[in-house]
C-alpha cells in the first residue's frame, strides 16, 4: 500500500509533445473537500484507502497541490457533435495530470475534470458542479461493477466555489481512471487538419501503448482497428442489454479502449423503453436507447474515415462490418444468461424480441423483471410477473414458449438456476432518483448517502440486508425526471 507522495509517474502522452497537449495548471477551488472516494479505484493505483480521508487528498484533487513529477495537461480533440464535425474541441475543463504506474505495471492516467479554464475553453468557464461530478463518479463505478467496461473514478472533491449553470451551484471535481484518455476525436483531429506526420504518431502511440498484441499481425493498423470494433461492439451489446443510454454518443465521447466515457445526460431504463431518449437537448432521438446500436457503427466509421491514411478502405469496409455480427453475438450471450439459459437456439433471438416487445408500454421495470425471473422457478415467476404487462394474451404465449425452452435447456434445481441468473441480472442499479436523491443531500452539505448509494452499486449482484430501498421501482416523482445537460 503507497501514501499519496509515493505514486510513480511516467507521462507517456505528456511526452509527444505541444502538438498533442498544452501546459495548463489547475486552478484551485475554494475549500476543497471529500465528498465520496472509491476504494476499489484507489486500490488500482496501489493506494492506501485511509489516505482518502486526509487533508492532503483533498487538496491535490481539488487543484491546490501537485506531484512534482505530475505534468498537467490539456488534450486537443475533435469530433462529430450529433452527426456534425465540429473541428476543434480538447479538454476545456480537464486536466490529464499524468500518468501512473502500479506495482503490477499497469499504467492509469489521471485525469481531473473541473480543473479551470484551458485553451480549448471556448465559452465555457473550466469548471465542473458537484451534481455532474457525482453522477460521473457513480456512474464510473456502477458500470465497472455490472461488468461493462468503463472509466474509472477515483473521487469527487467538493468546495464552497461558486458556479453558475441555470442556477448557482458549487464546483466541485471528479478524478477520472482510464488506461487512455484518447478518444476518437483525437485521430478526426489528426486527419482534418492535415498533419500526417502527427497522424502517426498517435497511431504509433496507441498501437504499441494500448494494443501490442496487433503489432505481430501482418498489418498491425488494421488489426488494431478490428480490435476497436469488436470492443465498442461489445460495450455497447452491454448498455443494451442492461438498459444504459450513455446519451452523448458524439465521437469526441468515445473512447479508443472501447470504454463507456464521458458521462453526462446518461440514464439506466427503469421501465423498459427502446426510444427513451436520456438527453433533453436531443431534439431528434439521435442518441436514444436503441439508437445506440448504428450510432456505434456510425462512429466507427467516423474513425475508419480518419484511418484512411493508414489502411485501405476496403479493408475498412470490411472490419466495420464485423460491427453488428460482434454485437449480435455480445448481446444475445448476455441476454441468454439473462434469462436462465445455458445453451444456444435458433430462435432465442426471437425469445428476447418478442419479450422486449411486450414490456415495451406496459410499464415493466426492466432490471426487476430479470431479477425476479430467476427468484423462482420458471413456471411460478411467469406466473407472477403476468400481471405487470398490459398483453395479458401475449404474455402467456411468450411464457409457454420460454418455459418450454428452459425446460430443453437441461435440469438444474431452482437453487441453481437462481445462483446463475443472479449473478447476471443486478439487484441494484443508478437510477436516476437515486442518484438524485444523493445529490440533493450532498448539495446540503450531507455526503453520506453518496457514500452509501455508491457501496450498494459497487455489488450489484448481492442481495445487501437493510438495503431494500434502492432495489424499489422510482416513484412517481422519480420516473420522468428532467436531467439538466448542464454539467
Ligand atoms: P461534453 O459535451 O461534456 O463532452 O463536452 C464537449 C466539449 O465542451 C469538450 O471539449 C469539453 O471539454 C467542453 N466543455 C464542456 N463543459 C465545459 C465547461 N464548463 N468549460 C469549458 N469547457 C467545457
Ligand atoms: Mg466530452
Amino acid at each position: 500500500m503507497k501514501a499519496l507522495d509515493e505514486l510513480t509517474f511516467d507521462n507517456r502522452f505528456a511526452r509527444l509533445g505541444d502538438a498533442f497537449s498544452t501546459h495548463v495548471l489547475p486552478e484551485p477551488l475554494d475549500e476543497p473537500r471529500l465528498v465520496v472516494a472509491s476504494k476499489a479505484a484507489m486500490t488500482l493505483l496501489d493506494l492506501d484507502p485511509a489516505v482518502a480521508e486526509t487533508p492532503v487528498f483533498a487538496e491535490l484533487f481539488g487543484g491546490h497541490k501537485l506531484w512534482a513529477e505530475a505534468e498537467p495537461r490539456a488534450m486537443v480533440y475533435s469530433g462529430h457533435q450529433f452527426g456534425g464535425y465540429t473541428p476543434q474541441l480538447g479538454d476545456g475543463r480537464g486536466l490529464l495530470l499524468g500518468e501512473v504506474y502500479n506495482d503490477a505495471g499497469e499504467h492509469w492516467d489521471l485525469h481531473l475534470k473541473g480543473a479551470g479554464m484551458t485553451p480549448y475553453s471556448r465559452m465555457g468557464d473550466g469548471r465542473a458542479v458537484l451534481r455532474s461530478s457525482i453522477r460521473e463518479f457513480l456512474a464510473s463505478e456502477a458500470l465497472h461493477a455490472l461488468g461493462i467496461p468503463s472509466s474509472r473514478a477515483l473521487c469527487v472533491i467538493g468546495s464552497s466555489t461558486p458556479v453558475w449553470r441555470e442556477k448557482q451551484e458549487r464546483g466541485a471535481m471528479v478524478l477520472r481512471l482510464a488506461h487512455s484518455h484518447i478518444r476518437f476525436g483525437h485521430f478526426e483531429y489528426f486527419y482534418y487538419t492535415k498533419k500526417p506526420e502527427q497522424q502517426a504518431e498517435l497511431a504509433e502511440h496507441v498501437l504499441n501503448l494500448h494494443y501490442p498484441e496487433c503489432r505481430e499481425q501482418p498489418e498491425p493498423y488494421l488489426a488494431m482497428f478490428r480490435e476497436i470494433v469488436e470492443r465498442n461492439a461489445e460495450m455497447i451489446a452491454k448498455w443494451q442489454a442492461y438498459g444504459f443510454c450513455h446519451g452523448v454518443m458524439n465521437t469526441d465521447n468515445m473512447s479508443i479502449l472501447g470504454i463507456t466515457f464521458d458521462f453526462g445526460p446518461f440514464a439506466f431504463l427503469d421501465d423498459f423503453d427502446a426510444h427513451f431518449i436520456c438527453n433533453h437537448s436531443d431534439h431528434e432521438g439521435r442518441y436514444s436507447f436503441s439508437n445506440q446500436v448504428p450510432i456505434g457503427q456510425w462512429n466507427l466509421s467516423a474513425l475508419a474515415q480518419a484511418l484512411t491514411p493508414f489502411i485501405s478502405v476496403d479493408a475498412l469496409k470490411e472490419a466495420l462490418g464485423l460491427y453488428l455480427p460482434f454485437y449480435q453475438a455480445h448481446y444475445l450471450d448476455l441476454m441468454r444468461r439473462r434469462l436462465g439459459l445455458t445453451s444456444a437456439e435458433e430462435d432465442d433471438q426471437k425469445l428476447v424480441e418478442d419479450l422486449l416487445k411486450l414490456m415495451q408500454n406496459s410499464g415493466v421495470d426492466y432490471t426487476l423483471f430479470f431479477r425476479r425471473l430467476g427468484d423462482e422457478s420458471a413456471a411460478l415467476a411467469v406466473t407472477r410477473l403476468r400481471d405487470d404487462f398490459v398483453d395479458l394474451a401475449g404474455f402467456d404465449t411468450w411464457a409457454e414458449r420460454y418455459k418450454a425452452r428452459v425446460a430443453r435447456d437441461g435440469d438444474f434445481t431452482q437453487e441453481q438456476r437462481r445462483e446463475r441468473m443472479h449473478a447476471v441480472n443486478p439487484l441494484y442499479i443508478l437510477r436516476n432518483y437515486l442518484a438524485q436523491n444523493a445529490i440533493a443531500a450532498a448539495e446540503s452539505g450531507d455526503y453520506s448517502e453518496v457514500r452509501r448509494l455508491h457501496e450498494v452499486l459497487t455489488r450489484p449482484f448481492e442481495e445487501q440486508a437493510g438495503m431494500e430501498q434502492y432495489a424499489q421501482r422510482p416513484p412517481d416523482w422519480g420516473k420522468h425526471l428532467e436531467i439538466s445537460c448542464s454539467s
